[in-house]
């Protein structure tokens, strides 16, 4: 008698599958179908993952449990989506379980039969308004000819195109195109709320199916759409990072917007990158992939160099405007007055009598990075976490914004009788309140996460913004986001040292792209735009490249520093992250880790040391970080650490592993 022996992978983070046997009567089982099995006392749904060669039943010397039942008579994950959960897990070390159910939706990873689940019948409303014809301009016309070449098979077409260039019309040519031989077409944005808008663009000039994924919908909005990709009843979905799990029955290309965006990458549990992640996908499925972005990732300017990617310029915005004139202020001569310069307050005045709008951005939301006594000098620490507290006025209180512990503020933190608090640094609220003073008739507006928040209210803002409603916008992040503000003549940086001397590598071509982006808010439909930007070090030799010759060449010379530093794009990182609640328990296990592989040839290490937040939640973290020139062997050694600590740990310390990471310092 032989006997059905099959792997599963089950929703638990767990990095092995388990064996059970399949009793005759339930017949044949096929990868990626859910079956019900016994679990510890538990029964729970898990995935086929593999079918081992039959067995003869007296040569099974150990006894497998037998599954249960199994749940559809087909599969819910295909082979192809099975293909790049196993790359990912493999890649990224996370177990293979919960990379499968990750991209499952939820009502499928509780076990509900697929016949039995609830969905809305026809959730997609198309809207029936005239549709645009789109004409291209003759940069955009021969980019899209020249990609429309590839697109019979795999390729990576990268395309760098300015602020305002019309990046999203080609995207849009090109969709039209695989929708034509019957294809499916995914766009990956960056953010929720990036989500409405591109959606409108497409919609403008495509009468198919057009769908968002993200995580505004609902459970059984995302069931929906989930099938209806599956049964080619959508043309095109717009989605947020995870989409590019989702089981499209004929996936015809892939759409990446704004590349460089660090909200590609998850940032906990499964660290995975959605561009990377989509270039393997594609090519696996052998279609091409395009990206975009006005200020490209280091990383994929780096791969046109090596000529992985085809890179595609496009040089001029759609309307002609030229871009923004920049002016540089040096804070060291014109004195800020909490935060605002002689020259930025002239100009904000000057542009508000032409009737036209103004932005400013600043970092950080609040009201200041911290605040501190003159006399005993307190500052505002957070006690669980060691990093400063950001003092929000209006609330009068001082919030971490890493632990979200909250505190409110006492006449004596420090040791004085009455301390003399002051603010340290520049929140959105700080310079709210000192643009209100100085400009009592402007109308004012903030946008930031205490501000905003739901894609609701952001839209709301926004149509306020373009229907001249506001005179001045404040912001953070997220006003740089690829948001279209028509009006906006004058964009102010009001701190860019910061970002110029970050401790972490990525800080030169993060503030590159930040400088780049939010000049590109400006002067976007009239002329005359104006970027000012606030810094204490006028002479930055790269702010100088950056504004003498573009982001390219910034990009291009930045790179090779990395190169002689041997940091990434030269070199592979893996990030090990450890806490504990005892300082020296998860530093001591990452120093043993170090000296373990330390013989390894073609690896180095940086650390064990702490984490950028040392001690967060009342837990100390810790970090090692293990690089290479040579990915194999970098993917090799991250392997045997991932097992290493799976079978070593010490049970009171938590620990998770980044591959490629973001944030390191
Ligand atoms: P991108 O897509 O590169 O981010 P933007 O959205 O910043 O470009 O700005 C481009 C502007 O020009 C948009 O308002 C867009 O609708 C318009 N535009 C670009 N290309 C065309 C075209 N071929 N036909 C009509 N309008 C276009
Ligand atoms: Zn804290």
């Amino acid at each position: 008698m032989m006997d059905q022996v099959i792997n599963v992978a089950v929703n638990y983070p767990l990095y092995q599958t388990f064996k059970y046997s399949v009793p005759n009567k339930i017949g044949k089982v096929n990868i990626g179908e859910r079956v019900l099995v016994p679990f510890g006392k538990k029964t729970i749904v898990g995935i086929v993952v593999k079918r081992e060669k039959q067995v003869n039943k007296d040569k099974i010397n150990y006894i497998l449990k037998p599954i249960i039942d199994i749940i559809d008579d087909h599969p819910v994950v295909n082979l192809e989506i099975m293909k790049i959960c196993t790359w990912a897990s493999d890649y990224y070390e996370y177990p293979l379980g919960q990379v499968i159910f990750g991209a499952l939706p939820s009502q499928l990873k509780q076990g509900v039969p697929i016949a039995n689940v609830t969905i809305f019948e026809n959730q997609h409303k198309k809207l029936t308004a005239e549709k645009l014809e789109i004409n291209l301009n003759n940069e955009q016309n021969s980019i899209f000819k020249k990609i429309l070449r590839n697109t019979d098979s795999f390729s990576t077409s990268l395309i760098h195109g300015v602020t305002g260039s019309g990046k999203t019309e080609v995207y849009v040519k090109l969709a039209q195109e695989v929708i034509r031989k019957k294809k499916q077409v995914l766009i990956i944005v960056p953010e929720i709320n990036l989500t409405p808008q591109t959606i409108t663009r497409f919609e403008m000039y495509i009468d198919e199916n057009i769908q968002s994924y993200h995580s505004g919908h609902t459970l059984k909005e995302k069931m929906t759409t989930w099938l209806n990709v599956k049964n080619k009843k959508l043309d095109i979905v717009i989605g947020t990072r995870s989409s590019i799990f989702l089981p499209f029955k004929s996936l015809g290309l892939i759409i990446i917007d704004e590349e460089h965006d660090s909200s590609l990458k998850q940032q906990e549990k499964f660290r995975y990158h959605a561009r990377d992640l989509s270039i393997m996908r594609a090519k696996s499925l052998n279609i091409p992939i395009v990206i975009g972005s006005a200020t490209p990732s280091f990383e994929s300017l780096h791969n046109t160099l090596l000529e992985k990617f085809k890179k595609y310029n496009l040089t001029k915005r759609y309307y002609k405007t030229d871009l923004p004139k920049i002016t540089l202020v040096d804070l060291t001569k014109d004195l800020p007055q909490d935060g605002i310069s002689k020259f930025l307050k002239e100009n904000i005045a000057n542009t508000l009598s032409k009737k036209q709008q103004i932005l400013l951005y600043i970092g950080r939301r609040g009201f200041s990075h911290a605040l501190t006594c003159l006399e005993c000098r307190w500052i505002s620490k957070c006690k669980i976490c060691e990093s400063f507290m950001t003092y929000h006025k209006n609330q009068k209180l001082l919030k971490c914004h890493h632990c979200g512990n909250k505190q409110s503020i006492s006449t004596n933190p420090g040791k004085c009788e009455k301390c003399s608090l002051v603010p340290v640094g520049f929140g959105t609220q700080r310079i709210e309140d000192k643009i209100k003073e100085l400009f009592p008739d402007a109308r004012v507006g903030r946008i930031d996460s205490d501000a905003i928040s739901s894609v609701k209210k952001l839209r709301d803002f926004i149509n306020r913004a373009k229907n001249n409603e506001v005179d001045i916008l404040i912001g953070t992040q997220m006003i740089v986001k690829g948001h279209d503000f028509p009006n906006v003549s004058l964009v102010g940086i009001i701190d860019i040292d910061s970002g110029l001397f970050n401790l972490d590598f990525r800080g030169l071509e993060r503030t590159a792209q930040l400088i780049t982006q939010v000049a590109g808010r400006s002067g976007r439909k009239n002329e005359g735009g104006h970027v000012i930007i606030q810094t204490r070090t006028p002479k930055h030799p790269l702010l100088d490249i950056l504004l003498s010759k573009g982001y390219e060449d910034f990009a291009m010379k930045n790179l090779n520093d990395r190169k002689k530093a041997n940091l990434p794009p030269y070199t592979h990182l893996c990030l090990v992250r450890m806490s504990s609640s005892k300082k020296i328990t998860a530093f001591n296990f990452l120093d043993e880790i170090k000296c373990l592989f330390s013989e390894q040839k073609s690896i180095f290490f940086l650390g064990p040391a702490d984490a950028p937040i040392p001690k967060k939640n009342n837990m100390y973290v810790h970090q090692l970080i293990v690089g290479s020139k040579n990915r194999t062997v970098l993917r090799k050694i991250t392997q045997e650490i991932r097992q290493y600590i799976t079978k070593k740990k010490p049970y009171n310390i938590k620990w998770s592993i980044d591959v490629d990471p973001i944030d390191l310092y």
